[in-house]
Parts: structure tokens; sequence; C-alpha cells
């Protein structure tokens, strides 16, 4: 017999912020490492596909899912030390990480203020190297524990293990995120002490500048990211969503120069490898998609990098919506765009 936090035949639609509908033939609710690891060991588990869920705020259901969800719901933050100069702090993977943000906050240990309000655990924090406004997780990770679901066994991953790019990590790029490899139950992260104001993107410094902030303090800054998110990035509980649908673009120099010259207004950002990170919102706006709708989904009026379910709205509608968008930006500047949800998928056709 399964153990009582495994449920059967599960709904999905409250289980990803866009809202598709599909079903899984399991769901085990994981609130400690114990209960995780007694459910490896059990029969049914053997054989069967996994996915390790998070609060499914970058998922898109294609379907039916014949195998076990393990959503991981493991709670718990503390500090667990310090030297001259940094604070360590350990996460368990169940945590909303905005609320994780906020409680470092209050605590006094600034460093995280630029990453509010990014939607998601704690655990799935590191797998795509969450980042906003001039920061990312990466520049914080000191290490992350994992249980490898297929030996059953602890494994210590260091920050420099975990190979973190841009959106981007070992977990991703080896596609065990995926396949259920392993399952991040806690990490830990260090703050420096010497602090120092995160404001290189625009629109934080001039919002800043509008208020009349010269120097301003974490709080204020975790204030104004938390009023430019509300301002553009719907919330999925009004209007199902899974953040931003596709990754920002990086070209080559010279693709980006040739675009620059017949659209002098397109934003650049040269990276440090050479390449160029395009704005995709940019793209979709000036390809003609921002606000527009498909079937029952579409690109949102004041971000066009969100997809939005206007109600009821199908993977297949999905499906189509990007197909459209990424069509139409080819079209109109040669850019090819890659959908940035994680796909849970039983071998159903991928976007
Ligand atoms: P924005 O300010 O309109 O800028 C458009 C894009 O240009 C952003 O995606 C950003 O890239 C890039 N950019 C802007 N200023 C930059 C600078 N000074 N240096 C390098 N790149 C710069 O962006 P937005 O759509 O309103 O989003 C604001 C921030 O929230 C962005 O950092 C975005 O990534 C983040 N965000 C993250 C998620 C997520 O993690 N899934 C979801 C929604 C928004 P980057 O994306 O590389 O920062």
């Amino acid at each position: 017999m399964l153990p009582d936090f495994v449920a059967t035949q599960v709904e999905l639609t409250p289980y990803n912020t866009l809202a598709l509908p599909a079903r899984a033939a399991f769901l085990a609710r994981i609130q400690r490492v114990e209960q995780l690891i007694a459910l490896i060991q059990h029969t049914e588990f053997a054989g069967r596909r996994r996915f390790v869920l998070g609060s499914g705020s970058n998922l898109l259901v294609a379907g039916d899912f014949d195998g076990f969800i393990l959503h991981l719901c493991i709670p718990g933050k503390r500090w667990i030390g310090e030297d001259a100069e940094h604070i360590y702090l350990a996460v368990a993977a169940g945590e909303n990480w905005s609320d994780f943000v906020a409680w470092t906050l209050d605590c006094g240990w600034p460093g995280l203020e630029n990453l509010i309000g990014i939607p998601g655990t704690a655990g799935a924090a590191p797998i795509q190297n969450i980042g906003a406004y001039g920061a990312e997780v990466g520049d914080f990770l000191q290490q992350l524990t994992a249980l490898d679901l297929a030996r059953g066994e602890t494994r210590i991953f260091d920050v420099r293990d975990c190979a973190l790019g841009y959106r981007d990590s070992l977990f991703k790029r080896e596609g065990w995120h995926l396949s259920g490899r392993y399952a991040i139950t806690e990490i830990v992260l260090r703050l420096p002490k010497n602090w120092h104001a995160r404001t290189r993107y625009g629109e934080i410094a001039e919002t800043l500048a509008r208020d009349g902030i010269q120097t301003p303090t974490p709080a204020q800054i975790a204030q104004v990211v938390t009023r430019l998110r509300a301002c553009k990035i719907p919330d999925p509980r009004q209007l199902p969503n899974a953040g931003s649908f596709f990754q920002n673009p990086k070209v080559s120099a010279e693709l980006a120069a040739a675009l620059r010259h017949t659209h002098p207004q397109l934003p650049c950002y040269p990276q440090p490898d050479g390449s160029v990170k395009l704005a995709a919102a940019w793209l979709i706006e000036h390809a003609g998609w921002k606000g527009r709708n498909l079937g029952m989904v579409g690109m949102h009026e004041k971000q066009a990098l969100v997809l939005v379910n206007r109600g009821g709205a199908s993977y297949h509608d999905v499906q189509n919506l990007s197909r459209a968008v990424r069509e139409a930006v080819f079209a109109r500047f040669g850019v090819s765009l890659t959908p940035e949800p994680v796909l849970l998928a039983d071998g159903g056709t991928p976007l």
C-alpha cells in the first residue's frame, strides 16, 4: 500500500500557475526528507516516471502524467553561521522564495532584495539560476543538498559543481529536472556583510530618483522591485501565467549590430562571452504580439513576455500561440525564441 501522503489520479490545474488541465497518476506531498526516502524504496515507485514539482510557476503541463509527481513542500529556514564577511542561511526546498527574501530583510540580512517577488520555491531557484534586476541566485549560493532518486543517496553540490549560467545550471543542462534524477531538498546561501545597492537596471534607478531617494536601503530597493513587478507581471491567482514565457535570446555581436542598424531602439546588452542579449519582450512587441490573443491565451498587454491563460486554455492553445509568436519574431528579426517553462509531458509533443 502506498503511504498516506501519496494521492492518486490528481487533477493538476491547481499545481501549475498557468492553470492547464491534466491528471497525474500519483502525487506525493513531501514535507520531510524521510518521506522521500521511504517513497523511493517503495515497489510502486520503481520503474515509474517521476517529476519533482515546486510551486508550478515555471511549468507547462502538456497532458496526463502516468508517473509520480513529487511535490516538495519541505519547510524550514535558519541562520547557520557567519564569519567576518558573510552570513550563512539554510532554506528548505519547499519554502516560498519571495517570502524567504522578505524574511532575510526583516532579520537585517540584506543582499537578496532585487530577487524579491520571483515566484517559485527555494529548491527550484538554482535550477534555472533565477534572476532579476541585475542579481541572480548564483551570486549568493554556497551549496545545495539533493537526494539522488535512483540511488537513494544524499549528495552535496558545491556552487562550483552546479555550473550555473544565465538562467541555467547543470541540473537543467543535464535534463535532471525533467527526468527526476535529483530532488533538491535544501540550499545554503551566503550573504555578504559588506552590502551595496544594485541599482544599475534603469527602472530601479529611475524609480528611486523619482521618489527622491539617493542612498536607498535594502528595504527601499525591495519596495521598488515589488512595485515594478506588480505593474507589469499579472498575479497568477487573477490571470494564470508562468512568468516569462520566452528566454531573452543571446545572439552574435554581428547579428546584434545588423539589427541595431535597422532597429535603432532595439535594447542590446553585451555579455562577457562576446554575445549580445536581446530583450525578448521588445522583439515580441515589435512583431505585433503584445496584448494579442489567440484562442484562449494571449501575450500580456503590460508585459509582452508573459503568456496568459484567458480562461479554460489547453496545452494546444499554448502550443499554437507559442509557435505563432516565434514565427512572427523570426520573420521580422531572424531571431529564434526559446520557451522558458519546463515541460511536463508523458511523451507529448514539445512546443
Ligand atoms: P525590462 O526592465 O523591461 O528589461 C528587458 C530585458 O532587458 C530584461 O529581460 C533584462 O534582462 C534586460 N535588461 C534590462 N536592463 C538591463 C541591464 N542594465 N543590464 C542587462 N540587462 C538588462 O525587464 P522586465 O521584463 O520588466 O523584467 C525586469 C526584471 O525581472 C528582469 O531582470 C527580468 O529578468 C526579471 N524577471 C525574471 C523572471 C524570471 O526569473 N522568470 C520573470 C519575470 C521578470 P534580464 O532578464 O537578463 O535581467
